[in-house]
């Protein structure tokens, strides 16, 4: 599948999971911003896909910003959602990877809203709660909806199986060289140099089996999307 074949899925996907978002019971409503830390993760696809609308809307003064914090603490994960599974079906330790929100905001975070906010990454539309974060200091989560997630986070790791993931800040700034993104175009990415992780297909879908069921209409909505292609 070519790069824009890879960007149209990738836009359907999205489509699919804002609509069961939207019908969600949660408390997210717009200039909430706890969940913009600086530990957001993503794949060079959709990375790729947001610094091309910084370039083309104007914004690539974001650079500059972001290059100011490079110093501060991120979240630079060690493995990606499809090596988890990988490592789950083989029963192999998991890596203890940890996070914490007082790291900082989103170095892009403008005026307490996302200036990327139609071409935000999975990691951020999928941040949902039943309460305020502010206000109890964490997030809560149904169960489902983080199975959801998971299949979400496997099937946009394996479109981009060629590529990277990574933090927002370093996917981002890989992508500001000209030559990284003809790079990417043309099926070459540099993950290890750039504080990348390769990424990988799905070996399985991480569902557990009292979420199997009810979770069929969304996995078929997704499959559908990525084999019109
Ligand atoms: S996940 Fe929490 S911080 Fe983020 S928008 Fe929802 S309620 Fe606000
Ligand atoms: S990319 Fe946008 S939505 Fe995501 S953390 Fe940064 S400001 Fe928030």
């Amino acid at each position: 599948m070519d790069l824009n074949k890879k960007l149209d899925v990738l836009e359907k996907i999205y489509k699919i999971y804002d609509d069961f978002a939207g019908n969600l019971d949660v408390a997210c409503k717009k200039y909430c911003y706890t969940c913009c830390t600086r530990n957001v993760t993503l794949t060079t696809l959709e990375g790729y896909r947001i610094v091309d609308c910084l370039i083309s809307d104007g914004k690539a003064y974001l650079f500059d910003i972001i290059q100011k914090d490079l110093h501060k603490r991120r979240f630079q994960p060690s493995i990606t959602t499809n090596l988890l599974a990988e490592l789950s079906i083989a029963e192999k330790d998991i890596p203890d990877e940890k996070s914490c929100y007082s790291w900082g905001e989103c170095p892009i975070l403008t005026d307490r809203q996302c200036p990327v906010y139609k071409v935000r990454p999975f990691g951020c539309r999928c941040f949902v709660s039943k309460h305020s974060c502010s206000e109890k200091g964490y997030a809560k989560v149904d169960e489902f909806i983080l199975s959801v997630n998971n299949i979400f986070l496997q099937y946009i790791e394996h479109i981009d199986s060629q590529g990277c993931s990574g933090n927002l800040i370093d996917v981002l700034l890989y992508f500001e060289s000209s030559e990284a993104r003809q790079n990417y175009r043309d099926g070459v990415s540099n993950c290890a140099e750039n504080n990348l992780i390769s990424n990988r297909s799905i070996p399985a879908l991480m569902i557990p089996p009292e979420h199997r069921l009810k979770i069929q209409p969304i996995l078929q909505a997704i499959l559908s999307a990525g084999s019109e292609e």
